[in-house]
């Protein structure tokens, strides 16, 4: 075996091949279709799913991968559909994908309204996925990193991953992506925020929206921001994140925003740190899935099953020390 092949790969059923085909040429209702593979909770499918993501990798890492989140009224909408209008005007292919656990814990979607983006949804160099909806934050990043892969072997070359700015998502978005862009409202309130929650190490770009409302506090919160990324720990040596003025709504500062990201991707190429990003958040996938696997395991473990919950009491009464409990639940794990 060539150390450049890869080990897993297996043989595809004929409806899969198929499929294979119609991804790399670009089809919509191919890709679509893959995604709901991938997106499947059979087992059958997942395996599957493997074999269908296996044959296209090879073809995929081409496209700018580019995370933008922010909270619900930020405008993220607005300014996607802005800039996927131009970035097709000017023959890039665009993939919008979604990660929204909201939806698994209020039964709602935030990001899930099928009126957003309805210029964009029409237009036929442009591909619209909404948030997986089942799952945890975890299992739904998982599918929508797979469903990335998908998207880049069908030929889009700007993947946009669009978040909520609430909970665990803004990091998670930001492991999966080359860039990781906050877009923020001119209120001096949201950058404290933002501050307080870590987001700010995390920030490659921050681009302030509906800069036509006030330019003046646009300003305000343009210096703000600008002060608050000089006192974190940059991500890298050689980028100093940006603070850019849009407002999505007039269709103002798109060019700024695209120049930023080519920049992005050149310097840290030339700094040979966009591959090794990459490859760091591959590996961190995999042990992601790895430590999500072996929790599963433990939790559907007979013999764990029938211990836990005496054990566990005998923790909470005293009786067993949390670290004897945890050996003897975990030894049920050897085969
Ligand atoms: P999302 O929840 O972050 O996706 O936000 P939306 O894109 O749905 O925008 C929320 C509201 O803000 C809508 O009414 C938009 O029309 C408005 N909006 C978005 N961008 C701008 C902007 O640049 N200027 C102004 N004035 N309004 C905007």
């Amino acid at each position: 075996m060539n150390a450049r092949e890869n080990p897993l790969s297996g043989t595809l059923l004929p409806d899969d091949q198929t499929l294979v085909a119609g991804v790399l040429a670009g089809q919509r209702r191919a890709l679509a279709k893959a995604i709901t593979l991938i997106e499947s909770t059979r087992g059958d499918h997942r395996a599957r799913a493997q074999q269908v993501l296996n044959a296209l990798l090879p073809k995929t890492g081409n496209a700018i991968r580019v995370g933008i989140s922010g909270v619900p009224g930020a405008g993220k909408s607005t300014f996607i559909e802005a800039l996927g209008v131009w970035l097709i005007e000017r023959g890039h292919r665009l993939a919008v994908l979604a990660v929204d656990p909201s939806s698994s814990i209020s039964g709602g979607s935030i990001l899930g309204d099928k009126t957003r983006m309805e210029t964009l949804c029409q237009k036929e160099e442009a591909f619209i996925r909404p948030s997986p909806s089942a799952g945890s934050l975890g299992g739904v990043a998982e599918k929508t990193r797979e469903a990335m892969l998908l998207c880049e072997a069908a030929g889009y070359d700007v993947i946009i991953v669009e978040t909520v700015g609430v909970g665990q998502s803004e990091t998670t978005v930001a492991g999966m992506v080359d860039l990781f862009c906050l877009l923020q409202l001119p209120n001096a309130g949201d950058d404290l925020q933002a501050i307080k929650k870590g987001i700010v190490e995390i920030a490659d770009m921050v681009v302030i929206n509906k800069a036509d409302i006030d330019p003046q506090a646009t300003a305000v919160a343009r210096a703000q921001w600008r002060n608050a990324l000089h006192l974190v720990r940059r991500a890298s040596p050689h980028w100093e994140p940006p603070v850019l003025t849009v407002s999505a709504l007039q269709k103002e500062g798109m060019a700024d925003f695209w120049e930023n990201v080519v920049k992005y991707r050149d310097t840290l190429t030339g700094s040979g740190e966009f591959e090794q990003k990459r490859r760091h958040q591959s590996l961190a996938w995999m042990w992601q899935l790895i430590e999500a696997g072996l929790h599963e395991r433990f939790r559907e473990n007979p013999g764990v099953q029938e211990s836990l919950s005496r054990l566990s009491q005998s923790v909470e009464a005293g009786l067993t020390t949390p670290a004897a409990a945890a050996h003897a639940l975990l030894a049920h794990l050897k085969y």
